[in-house]
């Protein structure tokens, strides 16, 4: 069982945009977006990528569950686990899943029964059998998960919406920013907000500040641009994340040496890796 004292994020699945089964990724880990968040005994999980699956087979061997997902959006990469994740079948467990880029045309239930749909997908979310309950808010919101246990939201800049969460507990706070772009030499106002002070700051580092400018309004960042608004914000640990598909093994090692000599203590996610604020 979890300590209810502890707080810690762990990496299921830290790759963007498509997943990789290439043996040239496996020591970062092929997955995309899936977090694991223990804090004062309550379980978060963030994004619903491929890596939640494997969340999932861990989940089932130990009791039943009961936990919140939060969505930063509802692009694949985030929620293609979604349908395989075996907790959501298992009618002794209660789900609450929120995202905040919807409203007010869309609801994120609607999003899920959408992507699971005939000809795409053979079941409908109503296969599921746990208790689900789905909650739409406003990203800048502040949710108020428990008396010690607050969420704080920011809406981040990214095609069809995405939504920034800082998880605040016991004067600690860990910052999910992705997936989001930034403007050249105007740090994001509302990221700068969100993760200010932060004892953990995850972040969209798809691209390198050369690969950039090919990517102008594909909806992520840099590393580069991440120790900036790190710095800035005087953000202690520093996590790269949402890694290109294309970007192997050795290439994040590159990555994970420059950051140690510019912002050493910062890490580049890799699955299972688990980051204490
Ligand atoms: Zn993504
Ligand atoms: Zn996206």
């Amino acid at each position: 069982m979890h300590d209810p004292g502890d707080f810690f994020v762990k990496f299921w699945g830290v790759r963007g945009s498509i997943a990789s089964a290439d043996p040239g990724t496996a020591r970062y880990g092929g997955n995309t977006s899936s977090l694991e968040v223990r804090c004062g005994g309550r379980l978060l999980l963030f994004d619903g990528g491929t890596g939640l699956r494997y969340l999932g087979r861990e989940l089932s061997m130990n009791g039943p569950v009961d936990a919140d997902m939060f969505l930063t959006h509802t692009h694949f990469d985030h929620i293609a686990g979604i349908p395989f994740f075996g907790p959501f079948f298992n009618p002794r467990n209660k789900f609450r899943v929120h995202a905040g880029h919807l409203l007010p045309a869309m609801t994120v239930k609607h999003a899920l029964c959408d992507l699971m749909m005939a000809p795409l997908f053979p079941v409908p979310p109503e296969i599921f059998g746990a208790s689900m309950e789905f909650h739409d808010f406003h990203a800048g919101e502040t949710l108020q998960l428990s008396n010690e246990i607050r969420i704080r939201t920011a809406p981040l800049n990214h095609p069809n919406g995405a939504t920034g969460y800082r998880i605040e507990w016991d004067g600690k706070s860990i910052c999910y920013c992705t997936d989001t772009e930034h403007t050249p030499g105007k740090p994001d106002p509302n990221i700068l907000d969100l993760i200010s002070g932060a004892d953990v700051f995850i972040y969209d580092c798809m691209y390198t500040d050369d690969e950039y400018p090919c990517h102008v309004g594909w909806g992520h960042s840099t590393w580069q641009e991440g120790v900036r608004l790190a710095d800035a914000a005087k953000v202690k640990t520093f996590v790269v994340f949402h890694h290109d598909p294309d970007h192997n093994d050795e290439f994040m090692d590159g990555v994970q040496a420059e950051l140690d000599k510019v912002r050493p203590g910062s890490v580049v996610a890799r699955e299972g890796l688990v980051v204490r604020p």
